[in-house]
């Protein structure tokens, strides 16, 4: 039920189609709670108010019990059915959910598997649901709002979950490649910050500019992300062509387009690049693909192609340094293109990392051979390949998981620095900042519900 929107680059027109909330509290009069305890007591020491503050138009939903469910009438004739053993295990009153920490407290090794509520009832803010006692316990009130109920609905799923959108693109995006300043990032109301990271969820890449020339600078400007994921290559690097690492990285050939860390069973998510200086010479250019797009029309043009290529695991390993043997791990091999529910979420490839392909079917050998002919193919062709000629003072930062990079051969002193950023810090950096300043729906229709850290213990992200 996870899909996400992507839209082609050429065929641009953003649109940003969030589904409302089906039903907004305006109309509550309520004092802000701060748990879901003083809800409850407000809820009961204040009844809703009386017409004509309610607006004529708005219905509650309708709520009833059977024996193993509860079921909500939500507007629309929609209808979502909830097991009682569910409602009792997700109940987040101060008792059941630690409110700071957000974790769960309830033991639901405890909760009988018949349980069953003595009553429910609909009220403004949500579902109320009343436990009996139990053998020590006193009965139990539950309160789970509308919008939550129905976006973590499964009985049916109600709530489409929509991935924000994800632009692919080819060479044309040359014309307009996404960009924002250094001092932007840096500026402490961290609204560049949020550019910044929601170009690199949109684009799968983002330049900074403006970004002053020293090592020192672009480490703070990663930092800005998470902290850094230190590597064989160590934590923030600056690298010329000194072979100082058992990597061709380090020598001034070309590199093709690759991702990073195929060697690693967890690669790293993001890569900021910043070239500080190159003299006497020439050459250098930075290649970016985005491997989602070639992956679209791999999948259009080629199925099969397509097909062996999210199948079939590449074994691949990293052993230029004499201290270190690096291979993925559980089995060793992943595929170039990792699926999920029919949609790549991943992109490996480096062909210059590939282990022996010794888990192939002989029947398929050939047919492999060709599928990443293919792939060669379309990674290299014009259309997809965006050249850039870096210069001092922009930085790059790449989605390691989509966009793969590389570069043209070079002469004279090349001077590198960056790092690597774990996929889960930038994702974690992206939900935090998507919490402020676009807040998903149900957050901002259960706002009420933030605890002394600002964030609702209904947030969909719990
Ligand atoms: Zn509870």
């Amino acid at each position: 039920m996870f899909k996400s929107s992507v839209k082609m680059l050429p065929r641009l027109s953003v649109k940003f189609n969030k589904s409302r909330p089906f039903l907004t509290h305006k109309y509550t009069t309520f004092s802000r709670p701060v748990s879901a305890t003083a809800a409850l007591r407000a809820t009961a020491a204040q009844p809703p108010p009386q017409e004509p503050t309610v607006p004529s138009k708005v219905h509650l939903p309708v709520s009833n019990i059977d024996n193993r469910k509860v079921v909500v009438g939500f507007e629309n004739r929609e209808w979502g059915r909830y097991h009682h053993i569910w409602l009792r295990d997700h109940c987040r009153c101060p008792h059941c959910y630690h409110p700071v920490t957000k974790q769960r407290l309830v033991n639901t090794f405890e909760i009988p598997r018949d349980v069953k509520p003595v009553k429910v009832e609909s009220k403004p803010e949500g579902l109320e649901v009343i436990w009996p006692s139990g053998q020590s316990s006193l009965p139990h009130t539950s309160l789970y709002p509308w919008s939550w109920l129905r976006y973590n609905s499964y009985d049916p799923p109600l709530h489409r979950r929509e991935a924000p959108e994800k632009i692919l693109w080819g060479s044309k995006i040359q014309q307009s490649p996404p960009t924002v300043s250094y001092d932007d990032v840096m500026a402490e109301d961290d609204q560049g910050l949020f550019k910044w990271v929601s170009q690199v969820d949109k684009f799968g890449f983002c330049f900074v500019s403006g970004v002053p020339t020293t090592p020192e600078a672009t480490e703070e400007l990663v930092k800005r992300i998470g902290f850094i994921r230190e590597t064989q290559y160590g934590k923030f690097w600056e690298f010329t062509a000194d072979q100082s690492k058992g990597d061709t990285a380090y020598t001034n050939i070309a590199l093709g387009a690759h991702t990073d860390n195929t060697y690693f069973t967890d690669p790293c998510g993001l890569q900021l690049f910043h070239l500080l200086s190159h003299t006497d010479g020439s050459g250098g250019s930075t290649l970016l693909v985005d491997g989602f797009y070639v992956a679209s029309l791999l999948k259009e043009l080629h199925p099969t192609a397509y097909e062996i290529l999210t199948r079939v695991g590449i074994p691949s390993h990293a052993a230029g340094e004499v201290d270190s043997i690096y291979t993925p791990t559980p089995q060793g091999t992943y595929p170039i293109l990792r699926e999920i529910n029919g949609e790549v979420i991943q992109v490996r490839w480096n062909n210059d990392d590939r282990s022996v392909m010794n888990n192939l079917a002989p029947a398929e050998l050939e047919e492999w051979y060709e599928a990443i002919r293919l792939w060669h193919k379309f990674i290299t062709s014009e259309d997809s390949e965006y050249w850039v000629q870096l210069s001092p003072g922009t930085a790059v930062v790449v989605d390691n998981h989509r966009v793969l990079h590389g570069r043209s051969a070079f002469t004279g002193k090349r001077r590198m620095c960056g790092a690597y950023v774990g996929v889960d810090e930038y994702r974690s950096k992206l939900a935090v900042l998507r919490e402020r300043f676009a807040p998903d729906p149900v957050s901002a229709d259960t706002a009420s519900f933030a605890t002394v850290n600002g964030r609702s213990i209904w947030s969909p992200s719990l």
